[in-house]
């Protein structure tokens, strides 16, 4: 069997990976891998060589909204060879790629989790990169904890969305990458509001200014809001996302 992956061989590589950024929440299903994604996009859209590593194992939707379901990883002298996308050739690297069946559960304990996720640090040969995104599972537990302290991230996007059951549990979010010495680039507040197809009012469901008003509370820049959209749904659930044309970072300092 292969030897457990090495600090110097995690550092190694991320040495020639200029920015690395994870996006957290805490909660699940308010958008983290559609800001990942989005964010991977934005980037490649600037001619930037970008990577995204879904630590997400329980939940992988990176190769989904990419339309890698069926993708599998390939191995080189250089390491994990990641998965090339579509159009901008983003280089993915996901557990789903290595699952047997597309259905195939992960069913692992935590230390697993972290192990693996090491040995996506140490071994992926992303080559020469100016971001790599690293779209987290929902909580606070291992694999966020794993990703914070070995893959050092330059800082942590945080997703949000409106509603007071997510802002309670986004702050355990801040909290955590204060905790773990981590610098909190700012606040994506996704499912913000909702515009009328026909009238073009903007309906704010679940109340105006939260995003702002939580970014304000721990201090922290407030970047963007992002709409429910009609489109955005489509062309995740097709694994079109690099066809969404809008660029919803344009004024992102990050
Ligand atoms: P998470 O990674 O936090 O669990 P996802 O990015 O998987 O969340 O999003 C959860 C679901 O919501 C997905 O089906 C996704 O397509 C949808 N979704 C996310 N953001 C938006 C949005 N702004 N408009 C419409 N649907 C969205
Ligand atoms: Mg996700």
């Amino acid at each position: 069997m292969q030897k457990r992956v090495t600090d110097e061989e995690i550092k190694e590589r991320l040495g020639k990976i200029k920015s690395r950024i994870a996006v957290m929440s805490g909660k699940g299903g308010v958008g983290k891998s559609t800001v990942t994604a989005l964010l991977a996009v934005h980037y490649a859209r600037q001619g930037k060589k970008v990577g995204i590593l879904d630590a997400d194992f329980l939940g992988p939707s990176i190769p989904i909204l990419f339309g890698l379901r069926n993708a599998r990883i390939a191995v080189s002298a250089e390491g994990l060879e990641p998965v090339l996308t579509q159009k901008y050739g983003i280089k993915v690297m996901s557990m789903q790629f290595l699952l047997p069946k597309e259905n195939t559960p992960v069913i692992w304990r935590g230390p697993l989790i972290a192990g693996m996720i090491r040995e996506f640090l140490g071994r992926v040969a992303w080559g020469e990169l100016d971001h790599l995104l690293i779209d987290l599972p929902p909580g606070t537990g291992d694999a966020p904890l794993t990703v914070m302290q070995d893959a050092k991230p330059t800082g942590v996007v945080v997703v949000s969305t409106p509603q007071e059951l997510t802002a309670v549990i986004v702050e355990k979010a801040i909290n955590m990458a204060e905790e773990t010495n981590t610098s909190v680039l700012g606040l994506v507040e996704n499912m913000s509001y909702f515009v009328c197809p026909n009238c073009g009012h903007k309906s704010y469901i679940f109340g105006e200014g939260k995003g702002e008003s939580l970014a304000k509370k721990y201090n922290i820049g407030f970047f963007t809001s992002i709409p429910i959209e009609e489109e955005l749904i489509k062309l995740a659930d097709s694994g079109r996302i690099e066809e969404y044309e809008k660029d919803w970072f344009e004024s992102a300092p990050f």
